[in-house]
């Protein structure tokens, strides 16, 4: 079971300060908690879960801390006295001991924060209080910190912990890691006979081979996730390569591992104790300053990306517009030359020519120009066609008072003019509009 026995925040999420009296100092207690984890396995004695703060027999005992985010928490192994005592209510809330400078009975002085003893007791100090006991003349410690937590966390206090507790080891270096040879292996010392069945397994054994475990079923071989330690000469060894291969399944390769949200701290931490065993750092650690900005490039990309972009953009894509607008007018201003020029030309030609024997009498300017327009609008070798037909054939001039003429069907679009010359040039009323038209 687990219990959060040091909180960091109280609930307005205020960080929380003890006083130390042995230094008259103001003491957060994320920094005793720290230094509290990093001696956990310093002292030489095992932590018991105590009543009351008071000597005697244990209800469990202190198997490992976990230092997250919120708190230290313990992983208590409780025996049957403890377990009864937590079920029928007898105890609700729990309180760490802490000591500032361990004294041994060697001479030796442990430095920093250590773990006493937890204990189960029913009348707490809120978050932030504290008080001191002296120890009067034990050798062990001088000043003790009681502090524990109000009833309405407290319901929370024990949880089932599915990431199983760091433990040091040797190192299996450089040697490739097969898990399933190391599951193997890792049966085997954990059976009773030495057989690695499944009902001759101490599982509890088994377990510290493993980063989690799912405490709802613990006895199945399938419940154990992350394996990263190793058998050799009956002795459980830290596989490093092992160890890379768990951090890279948090980290999503091969599919990821399937474990609670809840868990993953603690297992990430175990995880990273043994890349701190050779003096390295584990992914996620190394990777923590690039992930954050990289989270805040995306953040900045997802909300100001259009804005951004647009931004930038918009001096540029007026630019471009002006430029294609200017060449537009460039491109249509010389087709529009071209095309006087060469209207130009073939009126040259048309006015050149005269009817008949008849020197005295040649196409009108007028006449000539709408046939020059007709005729610069169409494909070359059309044109070419129609010059020659009429040189042969020149168009001839029609009084205009026969524009007035009556005769003609008012829904004809031509003028009778314009109609006669449709008609020589082969071309219906809508094409000669169409060629004719000095906009086109
Ligand atoms: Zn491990």
């Amino acid at each position: 079971m687990r219990a959060r026995i040091l909180a960091y925040y109280d609930k307005s999420a205020k960080p929380l300060y003890l006083v130390d009296w042995w230094t008259e100092s103001f003491v957060a207690t994320r920094e005793v908690g720290a230094s509290v984890y990093n001696n956990f396995d310093r002292r030489p004695q095992e932590i018991p879960l105590l009543r009351d703060h008071l000597p005697g027999e244990a209800l469990g005992w202190v198997k490992s801390l976990q230092n997250l985010d919120d708190g230290l928490y313990a992983e208590i192994e409780l025996n049957e006295r403890g377990q009864e005592l937590l079920k029928d209510d007898t105890y609700r809330y729990v309180s760490p001991s802490l000591a500032n400078g361990i004294t041994l009975l060697t001479g030796e002085t442990l430095e920093g924060w250590h773990l006493i003893e937890v204990s189960l007791t029913n009348l707490p100090r809120q978050f932030g209080e504290s008080y001191i006991a002296e120890l009067g003349d034990t050798q062990e410690a001088s000043v003790y910190i009681y502090l524990s937590r109000p009833a309405r966390v407290a319901t929370n206090a024990f949880v089932p912990l599915g990431a199983v507790p760091f433990r040091r080891g040797p190192l299996i270096e450089d040697e490739d890691w097969d898990a399933n040879d190391a599951i193997e292996r890792i049966r085997k010392w954990a059976s009773s006979d030495g057989s690695g069945d499944k009902d001759t397994i101490d599982w509890s054994k088994y377990r510290q081979a493993f980063a989690w475990y799912n405490t709802d079923d613990p006895q199945n071989f399938g419940s154990y996730k992350l394996p990263h330690h190793d058998v050799r000469n009956g002795q459980l060894y830290v596989h490093k390569r092992g160890v890379i291969a768990a951090a890279a399944a948090l980290q999503g390769a091969r599919g990821g591992v399937d474990i609670p949200e809840a868990d993953i701290d603690a297992v990430k931490q175990h995880i990273a104790s043994h890349y701190h065993q050779w003096g390295e750092k584990a992914p996620w650690e190394r990777n923590e300053a690039n992930r954050r900005h990289t989270m805040e490039n995306i953040t900045l990309t997802q909300e100001q990306l259009t804005v951004a972009l647009s931004q930038a953009i918009q001096p540029l894509a007026q630019e471009i517009k002006q430029i294609k607008h200017m060449l537009d007018r460039a491109d249509e201003e010389r087709k529009a030359n071209e095309l006087a020029r060469l209207a130009h030309d073939i009126k040259m030609q048309i006015l050149s020519w005269r009817y008949g024997d008849d020197q005295s009498q040649s196409i009108p300017p007028k006449v000539a120009e709408s046939f020059a327009y007709l005729l610069a609008r169409m494909d070359e070798e059309e044109r070419k066609e129609l010059l020659q037909f009429l040189r042969a054939n020149p168009p001839i001039t029609v009084p205009l008072a026969q524009s007035a003429q009556p005769s003609t069907p008012s829904t004809d679009p031509l003028t009778p003019i314009q109609a006669h010359y449709a008609k020589i040039l082969g071309v219906s009323p809508e094409d000669y509009i169409k060629y004719n038209r000095r906009d086109n």
